[in-house]
């Protein structure tokens, strides 16, 4: 898997982890790891489960039996027991511990404690990371640990707590199965394998509540809903339609990164069509939104789907996903009405696609803060869009040494594919990639009649006989 996303090597992601968050102020004495005795626990033996060390990364492994040798409790927890369970590989190995990030330094050399408002544990075996959290304790008055805004949103959790009291914090029930490295047997408090069984996301607790304390957590049902094939539990399902709005106090860090995981993970077109649904695709890309509510015709829908749709399938080949090119994806309609708007208001149409870069990226990092070098990219694919239509000269030349022409040819093919540029100039330019120079020279040279396809007036938008087009 080639994602460019660099998991767990930002504070921005540390973030994503507050739930394993603890604090420095008061480590909890280390105790001799006790067998996790409650009424509430179910204990799934090893022979009641498939997950097998087997399956479990040796460097998550090492660090959860030199936890277990130091005294202290280690469990495997989250993602990747879900993932084991369904016989998947998982992304990553997530710990978690009665060990205070500290003392998890003290057994650890190669060790980095990371995050402030919700402090984890980093172990590095080279560029593989264990990331190591303390259990996290029930709610407290202590407002120097666990800060609420306003809309009950969590803004800081630092409190200590035992296995039994981190379970409660974690967003789902398949999410809060817990893999011990003593006896190999997974601990259950919430009916999380029986959820499991029956394919469920749910929500730990009262849905309207968790929702509020972290508005993220709707996009992440939608996630492991559409990336496991599970159904969402009613109660949990039913809030989405209603506090969609909530995602516009999450920092736009944290959301771009969340958009990263729900469109960049082999399941982009699913997890499309399910925000939309909920009316949570609206909350992210506002303006997209609007241009699929209110274009007359359906081409500008087909192209982002065939561009998710695209997305997807190199995921599933194992081929380099770059954001920059989906999110040019995403927002090319919105640039398209943005510079015709330009346009009517006398700039040429470099200038009205430059403004309208501007326009569009600046509302849109708002929401979801895309890096320099992404938008500096998405750009870069835009732009060259229009110096496809120049065939003749030195220019195609020029503009096949550019760094982002392969992901601007792309993008126009998927144009083509879907109406939205023509498909006679898409063959010229993939005829031109391959070609001989003696062949370049003869295809650039200018024809009796004019044959520079630039010299043809540029329809706002192509529509041509396309497969789509025949289609719908
Ligand atoms: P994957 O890594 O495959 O995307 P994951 O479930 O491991 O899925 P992570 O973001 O790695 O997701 O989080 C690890 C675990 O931390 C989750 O399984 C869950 O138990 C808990 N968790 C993460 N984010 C939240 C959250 N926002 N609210 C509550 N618990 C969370
Ligand atoms: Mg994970």
């Amino acid at each position: 898997m080639h994602i460019i996303i660099k998991k767990r090597n930002t504070a921005i992601l540390t973030f994503l982890k507050k739930i394993l968050s603890v604090s420095s102020v008061q480590p909890k004495a280390a105790a001799v790891a006790a067998p996790v005795q409650s009424s509430n626990a179910k204990s799934y033996p090893r022979s009641e489960h498939c997950i097998s060390r087997s399956q479990i990364s040796g460097n998550a492994l090492k660090v959860l039996q030199r936890l277990k040798a130091a005294g202290f409790e280690a469990y495997l927890v989250g993602g990747c027991v879900r993932d084991l369970l369904l016989g998947r590989e998982p992304k990553d190995f997530d710990v978690a511990t009665n060990a205070s990030p500290e003392q998890v330094k003290q057994v650890f050399r190669n060790c980095r404690i990371i995050g402030r408002r919700f402090r984890l544990a980093h172990v590095f075996f080279g560029r593989d990371i264990v990331e190591v959290a303390t259990f996290r304790g029930a709610e407290t008055d202590d407002s120097e640990r666990q800060q609420v805004d306003e809309d009950g949103r969590l803004l800081r959790d630092n409190v200590f707590g035992t296995l039994e009291e981190d379970v409660w914090r974690r967003d789902f029930t398949v999410n809060a199965l817990y893999y011990s490295i003593r006896d190999f047997s997974v601990i259950d408090y919430t009916g999380g394998m029986e959820d499991h069984r029956n394919a469920v996301i749910r929500l730990i607790g009262d849905p309207l509540v968790r929702y509020r304390e972290d508005p993220v957590r709707m996009l992440r049902a939608v996630r492991f809903a559409v990336k496991l094939g599970f159904s969402l539990h009613p109660g949990t399902e039913k809030p989405l339609f209603e506090l969609a709005d909530l995602l516009q106090s999450i920092p736009s860090a944290r959301l771009y990164d969340e958009v990263l995981k729900l469109f960049l993970a082999g399941y982009g077109l699913q997890t499309f069509e399910m925000l939309r649904h909920y009316g949570l695709f609206g909350i992210l890309f506002p303006l997209t939104d609007r241009c699929l509510a209110t274009e007359a015709h359906d081409f500008p829908r087909l192209f982002l789907i065939r561009a998710l749709e695209n997305s997807d399938i190199r995921f599933s080949e194992g081929k380099t996903l770059t954001p920059y090119f989906l999110l040019a994806a995403l927002l090319w309609e919105p640039l398209q009405m943005a510079a015709q708007k330009h346009i009517q208001h006398g700039d040429n149409e470099t200038l009205a696609y430059q403004n309208a870069a501007n326009d569009i990226l600046n509302k849109q990092i708002r929401i979801t803060a895309m890096p320099r070098h992404v938008t500096q990219a998405m750009r870069d694919v835009w732009f060259m869009q229009a110096k496809f239509a120049k065939t003749v000269g030195s220019r195609p030349f020029r503009l096949l040494e550019q760094p982002k022409f392969r992901a601007a040819f792309d993008f126009l093919a998927l144009r083509a594919e879907t109406g939205g540029a023509d498909p006679e100039l898409v063959a010229w330019w993939a005829k031109f990639q391959d070609a001989d120079d003696t062949t370049r020279q003869a295809m650039t040279a200018p024809s009796k009649n004019g044959g520079d396809k630039s010299g043809r007036r540029k329809p706002r938008r192509y529509r041509g006989r396309s497969k789509s087009d025949a289609q719908s």
